[in-house]
């Protein structure tokens, strides 16, 4: 039989592997995942995080006016596609082990939205620079009210919780391959779902709801959120650097806790228990001003002078103006992260050179 003849095929002039075309990429960076994560987990790449999330919620059936409770500890990317969805976010603090979602307020959260006579739609829970979040008492909180689960491991490929893969606890789980993260396809992201038909309705949301009919036939509105082929080509390529990577980057808090070891006041964030192994995206410090003597600002344009990028950790959610007439239940422990954290240059190719102008630059200080 002759080679199929398509409408209109893009003209491929490149020789590169990742230049195949139709989906065949996109399947194959799908089912490395699934096989990485394990536990019949079904992926559907997706053009980046935030649309994993929306998707999530498109899933999860969340309509306008709905309401849904969200980690305020986090980056604006977890909590937009609510508001994208016409529905409220409610933000809840974290707790102070894994910096992650505190269960008793998520509880006194939903309580309250029960008592005034409306269930939140999901909650969304978020892995921060690849801690494992308290999983156990979220998942249970979220079965005991039943409401949908979603995981936001953006950061938190490779990340594990109890031997088992972060991603996979949801109802749904969300990776993103933005440039920064532990993997990238310079723009991408994933949705977990626990069985075919989600995914495949994820996969039909994705590709503008296209019905199965010779012409274009929609009864739907759809989105433009499928991974394009050329990139997942690069996503397969990545997959097989993911372990290594993650084992750099755990090596790269390891040397930020030799540093601080010695040195009062700086904590270096890890791991409360052995249950929890955090691909350690970002290492990250807390600075008590008064027993280090500096502050987490001092220490901040210390490294800016010797030309070393480090950043405050997230700004809560529930402070950013763009949200400030949203409800927050907590007690300012993120507040508090906020102001006396940072995050340190943790790139999986950071050099030795590298390593000893950032020991130089924090010595300066002390
Ligand atoms: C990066 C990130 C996202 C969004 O991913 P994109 O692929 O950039 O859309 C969502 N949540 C968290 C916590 C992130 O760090």
């Amino acid at each position: 039989m002759n080679t199929k003849i398509y409408l209109s095929e893009p003209r491929l002039e490149y020789p590169l592997k990742i230049l195949s075309s139709g989906d065949k990429n996109v399947l194959e960076f799908e089912t490395s995942i699934e096989k990485y994560l394990g536990n019949n987990k079904h992926v559907a790449a997706l053009n980046s995080g935030t649309s994993a999330i929306q998707l999530a919620l498109v899933l999860a059936e969340v309509a306008y006016g709905d309401e849904v409770l969200c980690q305020s500890f986090t980056f604006s990317a977890t909590a937009n596609p609510i508001v994208y969805q016409g529905a409220k976010p409610i933000f809840i603090d974290s707790e102070k082990d894994t910096w992650n979602m505190c269960p008793f307020y998520l509880e006194k959260a939903i309580l309250e939205s029960i008592s005034r006579g409306k269930k939140p739609k999901a909650i969304i829970f978020v892995h921060l620079y690849g801690m494992p979040a308290r999983i156990d008492e979220i998942s249970s909180i979220a079965k005991k009210y039943q409401i949908i689960l979603i995981e936001d491991a953006a950061e938190a490929l490779g990340s594990e919780y109890k031997g088992i893969k972060c991603g996979t606890f949801g109802d749904f789980g969300v990776f993103s391959f933005n440039n920064n993260k532990i993997i990238t396809t310079f723009g991408g992201g994933a949705l977990v779902c626990e069985n075919e038909t989600d995914k495949d309705r994820a996969v039909f949301l994705a590709t503008q709801a296209r019905e199965a009919a010779p012409h274009y036939q929609h009864s739907e509105i759809g989105y433009n959120y499928r991974m394009s082929n050329l990139l997942a080509g690069i996503g397969s390529e990545q997959m097989e650097v993911l372990d290594e990577n993650v084992e750099l980057r755990r090596g790269i808090n390891q040397f930020y806790q030799e540093i601080f070891k010695e040195i009062e006041g700086v904590s270096v964030f890890r791991e409360p228990t052995k249950e929890y192994h955090s691909n350690h995206w970002l290492s990250c410090i807390t600075i008590n001003e008064v027993t280090a003597g500096f502050t987490r600002e001092a220490l901040r344009l210390q490294l800016e002078k010797d030309n070393i990028e480090s950043r405050p950790l997230w700004k809560p959610m529930h402070l950013q103006p763009v949200f400030n007439d949203c409800e927050y239940y907590g007690d300012k422990v993120c507040e508090n992260l906020f102001i006396n954290g940072l995050c340190l240059p943790s790139g999986s190719n950071l050099t030795e050179a590298d390593r000893s102008r950032i020991t130089n630059s924090i010595k300066k200080l002390l």
